[in-house]
């Protein structure tokens, strides 16, 4: 259960005056942010899932998936609180393509509500976007969560918050239709780095976690950097195919 119902007497006040309204739903949604506590309650959250990549996982005997069994990703550890569902994917496609404000604080005190201590850091970085399509879009989403996910967060009073760190040096086909080896094809020499990070723990932050070719690019390229041991956090985790 995710509760997001810190408000405060003035809030309080503001929310009688200009009632939000339910994001999934559309009614009234009584908390500060526009989700209901119902909606909320209802997100999967991603109890059992590989203690690596967060995939969720089936067996419930089982803590790495077969694909990190079989050959572990660079990445060393993925933080995705919630399997990505259709309630989620909802969520995440208003706030890419409409940026209130509002919604980037919705996804970010989602994930904050429900990773009250994250594995310790020295940095937070974000996923980079080419500047064509940062222009296009108008900001660069995952660059909008870890800022909002590290500010005042208790847990992450001694990271650094280090948004410029990852470079997108060229613009990538759509990853959307290509198997897991076409996509780490397609993301090979993708990034660079933009600031040191030797001996460090990095993590990056991203919207979803799919295949995770783009989260082992960016491990690859921190890693050749001397980054210690990089996590990718994001809201959700596809399941597997
Ligand atoms: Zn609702
Ligand atoms: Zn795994």
């Amino acid at each position: 259960m995710v509760n997001i119902s810190r408000r405060s007497w003035a809030q309080q006040c503001l929310d009688a005056l200009l009632p939000q309204y339910c994001l999934l739903c559309g009614l009234p949604s009584r908390q500060a942010l526009p989700m209901c506590p119902a909606c909320c309650s209802e997100l999967p959250v991603n109890a059992h899932c590989c203690r690596r990549c967060a995939l969720p996982l089936a067996s419930p005997t089982a803590s790495l998936c077969g694909p990190c069994l079989q050959r572990p990703p660079i990445i060393d550890h993925v933080v995705a609180p919630y399997r990505y569902d259709p309630c989620i994917a909802l969520l995440i496609q208003r706030w890419k393509y409409q940026p209130l404000p509002r919604l980037g604080i919705t996804v970010a005190e989602l994930w904050r509500s429900a990773v009250i201590k994250p594995p310790p850091v020295d940095l937070v970085t974000s996923v980079p976007l080419h500047w064509r399509r940062r222009w296009r879009r108008g900001f660069n989403q995952s660059s909008q969560l870890a800022e909002l996910i590290h500010r005042g967060h208790p847990g992450l009073a001694n990271s650094t918050l280090q948004l410029g760190l990852l470079h997108r040096q060229r613009a990538t086909a759509v990853q959307a239709g290509l198997n897991a080896r076409a996509r780490s094809r397609n993301l090979r020499g993708a990034f660079t780095l933009r600031g040191r990070c030797e001996n460090l723990r990095v993590a990056v932050v991203d919207d979803v976690l799919t295949t995770g070719a783009t989260a082992n690019e960016l491990a690859r390229c921190l890693k050749a950097g001397g980054a210690r041991e990089v996590q990718l956090w994001c809201l959700a985790r596809t399941p597997a195919p």
